[in-house]
């Protein structure tokens, strides 16, 4: 049985941002990029962050893996233009701009769009 077209359900644009389809573009591509390089996506909405954090919005992906290939992808997205990029062993960036390490990032990198 087809449902007849008016019978979706619509789903406000804050709801939407918090499914895995509300991701940005470049924080698929990140994710993506995270797993090719053999990291794990440890938290996205999900997990304890800080208040206001980005996670919260869908906008954020932790990545763990092997510290080498953390590197790696730490290195590739600080050339995305990222809002939030954190690796402490790499350092840390905020809207593109290097801000040094902000710690509580060592063994995972943190990647916000
Ligand atoms: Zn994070």
């Amino acid at each position: 049985m087809t449902k007849p077209a008016n019978d979706f359900e619509t789903i406000s644009d804050d709801l939407l941002a918090q499914t895995h389809g509300g991701f940005s573009s470049q924080l698929n591509s990140a994710m993506h990029r995270a797993q090719e390089l053999g990291l794990r996506i440890t938290a996205t909405t999900n997990g304890k962050h800080a208040a206001h954090s980005y996670h919260y919005q869908g906008r954020a992906a932790d990545v763990a893996g092997a510290p080498g290939a953390m590197r790696q992808f730490y290195r590739e997205m600080s050339k995305t233009n990222p809002t939030e990029l954190f690796y402490d062993p790499m350092g840390g960036m905020k809207h593109g701009r290097n801000i040094g390490a902000i710690g509580g990032h060592g063994t995972h990198v943190h990647v916000a769009y």
